[in-house]
């Protein structure tokens, strides 16, 4: 997107607010797509946890995508945005036997992760057919937080764990019709990656009724200037020819699914913040915005560095910053980050604002959550609404008739 665009929709819109070009994610969709054409059936599912708006949820729908969720209520969002039942999966971890049955009764496939619920649910409903998460205990990805597939992690069944879950699946005669893993965000190294789905067909083996293999995802995506991608056009190359294999020897023609999140909308989002207060101390320049971690919380929480430009002045000289947000905690988004020079009231630009931006935003310090728009065919549009103020209060019960105030008290006497 052109910075005049984010420049207008800021004005228009007002700021802090997130903007999400469709044309980055059907361009990251086609890609992926491409990347595996020499896979007769292959299913994107997309992970609607890393952006859940419903009009990014309809726009997926739109291209063909199904949707991977993680509790009821995403599901309950697929469900308005369009998706039909079946082209919903959900994989939860460590929800009730009771949530996963209302999933199962709207109609979603059931992805199921631990041994005690797959025992409990295969007993009840023999005839719901499961795909079951293993976990291959293969390590993928940077931050501990979103690497998954360790062997401490609490993420899937372990594959020691086979002969266990055999004995269920027999005992209860239930049908598992799909196999799936997800070992974690930022997959760098394709070979581990590759390593992984051989145990992940190995386990397939014993099991006669599959309809489809779930590689999960975790594809990294560039978030500053030399960082590495997967290469998704090698990982499609290598694991389209050990997947088409695997299928002939298994003797039907599996679907081969993926559950992008971040590939599909890190890059395509931005979040735009004026810049309230230039202060400069005896170490450091500060720029502190009219915003925090409570719009974008993964600087803070995982470390993540996202590039950030000054749209407002982006040929002006660079200097040193620590952009830093309102929340009164440390509240760092970067520091000492070479940014074009800085004004009171610039608009500052936070590259890589798709995924896991808004979807983890809060209230914390009474704040509103920010508008977010669409930029779609050369419009803006907006698809949520900035908060205010009703919105801080609207679940809140005023407890007022229990207290009086000390001054009535004393009014009393
Ligand atoms: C979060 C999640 C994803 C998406 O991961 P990305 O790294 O954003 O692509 C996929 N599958 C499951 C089960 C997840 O929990």
């Amino acid at each position: 997107m052109k910075h005049s665009d984010l420049l207008d929709i800021a004005k228009t819109f007002g700021d802090p607010v997130y903007v999400y070009d469709s044309e980055k994610i059907i361009s990251q969709f086609n890609r992926l797509t491409n990347a595996f054409k020499g896979v007769k059936h292959l299913q994107l599912n997309y992970a609607a946890k890393a952006l859940s708006n419903i009009s990014i949820l309809r726009l997926m729908n739109s291209l063909g995508s199904g949707l991977d969720t993680v509790s009821i209520q995403e599901v309950k969002l697929g469900l308005l945005a369009g998706f039909k039942p079946e082209s919903i999966i959900y994989t939860p971890n460590g929800v009730s036997l009771e949530e996963i049955e209302e999933v199962a009764a709207l109609g979603a496939r059931i992805n199921i992760d631990n041994l005690s619920i797959l025992e409990q649910f295969g007993s009840k409903h023999p005839n719901i057919p499961v795909c079951i998460r293993i976990n291959p205990h293969v390590m993928a990805g940077g931050n501990s937080n979103i690497s998954v597939g360790h062997i401490d992690s609490k993420f899937g069944i372990s594959i020691h764990q086979i002969p266990h879950l055999l004995r269920i699946v027999d005992l209860t005669k239930m049908n598992i019709n799909g196999i799936h893993m997800h070992t974690g965000s930022d997959i760098l190294d394709i070979d581990v990656f590759l390593y992984a789905s051989e145990i992940l067909f190995d386990t397939a083996k014993n099991f006669k009724n599959l309809d489809f293999i779930d590689f999960g995802s975790g594809f990294k995506v560039p978030y500053k200037e030399g960082d590495i991608e997967t290469n998704i056009e090698e990982l499609g190359q290598k694991l389209t020819e050990k997947f088409n294999d695997f299928c002939k020897e298994y003797g039907k023609e599996l679907t081969l699914a993926f559950e992008p999140g971040k590939f599909l909308v890190s890059e395509a989002g931005y979040f735009l913040a004026k810049v309230n207060v230039v202060k400069q101390t005896t170490s450091t320049v500060f720029a502190s915005i009219d915003s925090g971690f409570n719009h974008l919380i993964r600087p803070m929480l995982y470390g993540a560095t996202h590039t950030i430009l000054n749209i407002s002045n982006p040929n002006g000289r660079e200097r040193y910053y620590s952009v830093v947000g309102y929340i009164c905690e440390t509240d760092t988004f970067a520091s000492n980050r070479r940014i074009n020079e800085i004004s009171e009231g610039d608009i500052l630009c936070f590259k890589n604002a798709g995924a896991y931006c808004y979807t983890m935003a809060s209230n914390y310090n009474s704040r509103f959550r920010p508008a977010e728009v669409l930029w779609h065919n050369g419009k803006a549009v907006l698809i949520r609404e900035r908060e205010n103020f009703e919105d801080l209060i609207r679940n809140q019960v005023d407890a007022k008739d229990i207290f009086s105030t000390k001054k009535e008290k004393a009014a009393v006497k």
